[in-house]
């Protein structure tokens, strides 16, 4: 019986040049179960550097608008070309001739071209994916065969058994990350970052041991390293758990990757490709949750709350409903609501709220005739996460006294019954003092 896979996806920044790519072979070879590798298109090789989708994008938007691409265009034809000579494997030609063929019609308007956005865009990883797949003697994987999207943009779980069509002997894959087709046949693309989620795709449809995404960090850390000073790595962390973190701003994984691998119990590991034998952090199902309880704090800035106030609201039944309805015409969703006996917070992110405020105030005058209606504006949330504050003593404790010390006002509180984080709206002015307070409470 042959050993479990595994999967491995490295991102931009791995395999941003030739010298890249070859430590990805080595991390390949070193583990004869990494049978399968998706890639991201060429990233930053230095701060000022330009990733490759970012390049094709550009490229779009010029012809797009009949505007001169020559110079985006040249970019990326010497980044595949320069690739290729250090790495001694041909050159991606003809398919930069497809693509410059097609971007040529779109500059004229020809309605027969294929270049829309997202295949202009899929073609970073496309060709990146020749690059590698000739480097490793690998089998190229077609992305556009396997991955499916169905009427709603969603995946589509058809996905899985193409891609086991398509990797059934017992080689080595490459297979590009970020996009697959529409129920028309058009190529279409996960959001920006999506490669990681081809990669969950891809372990869940070999059923892999473990999913490695292999980044250049060595994990995830326990706060943002802008707001704390060297903040310890995460060890270990629960699907969950990240999921907390993420939706709260800690970035190194797509938010929505987590999904295909947590539903089929895949653990991610997150690894450094610049220092391979660092332990990096291990995503998974169940941990030990008493050590540590918290595993990280997250927090955004941009949020708004709506305050409502009516006089024996409580007794009012499709109150609260009439109250989202509004919203959701308006097209906004709300991150929470914390509610008195005749009063109602909506906390919505000013991203949401976009420039509708006055028109939604005016609907929720009308409709629910409040007794009084206000917005608070420059609120702050951060959570503080961890499964390990379950049935625990002392954990809000512990927080708010962090909060009172820093003396933080505590605009918002909210809890939930899972008890899995507490998030706390705080003046965003108090923001950064609040993260380092509650860090310094937990981890120092
Ligand atoms: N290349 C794509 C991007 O830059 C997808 C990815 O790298 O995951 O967003």
């Amino acid at each position: 019986m042959s050993l479990s896979p595994i999967v491995c996806k490295f991102g931009g920044t791995s395999l941003a040049d030739a010298e890249q790519i070859r430590k990805v072979a080595s991390i390949v070879r070193a583990n004869e179960r990494r049978r399968f590798v998706v890639v991201s298109a060429p990233g930053k090789r230095h701060k000022n550097d330009q990733k490759v989708t970012d390049l094709l994008l550009t490229c779009w938007h010029l012809a797009m608008q009949q505007l001169d691409y020559a110079q985006p265009l040249q970019m990326i034809r010497e980044r595949y070309n320069e690739i290729a000579r250090d790495l001694d494997v041909e050159p991606v030609a003809g398919p930069l001739e497809e693509m410059e063929h097609e971007l040529r019609k779109l500059a004229a308007d020809d309605q027969s071209t294929l270049a829309t956005r997202d295949w202009i865009a899929s073609r970073g990883e496309y060709f990146h994916a020749c690059l590698v797949a000739a480097f490793l003697e690998a089998t190229f994987v077609p992305a556009g065969e396997c991955i499916r999207f169905d009427n709603e943009g969603a995946l589509d779980s058809i996905s899985y058994d193409l891609l086991q069509q398509h990797m059934q002997s017992n080689g080595l894959y490459v297979i590009p990350g970020f996009y697959g087709r529409d129920m028309r046949g058009r190529i279409k693309t996960f959001p920006r970052g999506g490669s990681d989620i081809t990669g969950a795709v891809v372990a869940r449809a070999v059923q892999a041991e473990v999913y490695e995404n292999w980044t250049d960090v060595s994990g995830l850390l326990m706060a943002d390293p802008r707001v704390v000073e060297n903040p310890r790595p995460i060890g270990e962390v629960t699907y969950r758990e990240l999921r907390e973190l993420s939706y709260m701003g800690a970035t190194v994984l797509h938010e929505e990757t987590i999904f295909p691998a947590s539903q089929a119990g895949i653990p991610i590991y997150i690894k450094n490709t610049n220092a391979p034998l660092e332990p990096g952090t291990r995503i998974v199902a169940t941990r030990d949750a008493s050590q540590p309880a918290i595993v990280g704090i997250a927090g955004k800035v941009g949020f708004t709350t709506i305050y409502l106030e009516k006089a024996l609201m409580n007794q009012q039944r499709g109150y609260g409903r009439r109250v989202l309805e509004v919203l959701e015409a308006h097209g906004i969703s709300y991150e929470h609501i914390p509610s008195g006996i005749d009063s109602m917070s909506i906390i919505v992110s000013d991203e949401q709220l976009g420039n509708c405020e006055p028109a939604v105030l005016r609907e929720l005058k009308r409709t629910l005739e409040p007794d009084r209606i206000e917005t608070y504006p420059d609120l702050a949330l951060i959570a503080t996460v961890g499964e390990g504050m379950a049935h625990r003593v002392g954990v809000s404790g512990c927080l708010f006294e962090a909060l009172r010390q820093a003396q933080v006002n505590v605009r918002m509180i909210s809890q939930g019954a899972s008890e899995i984080n507490i998030i706390v709206g705080v003046e965003a002015s108090d923001y950064e003092r609040a993260v380092r307070a509650i860090y310094d409470a937990f981890v120092e």
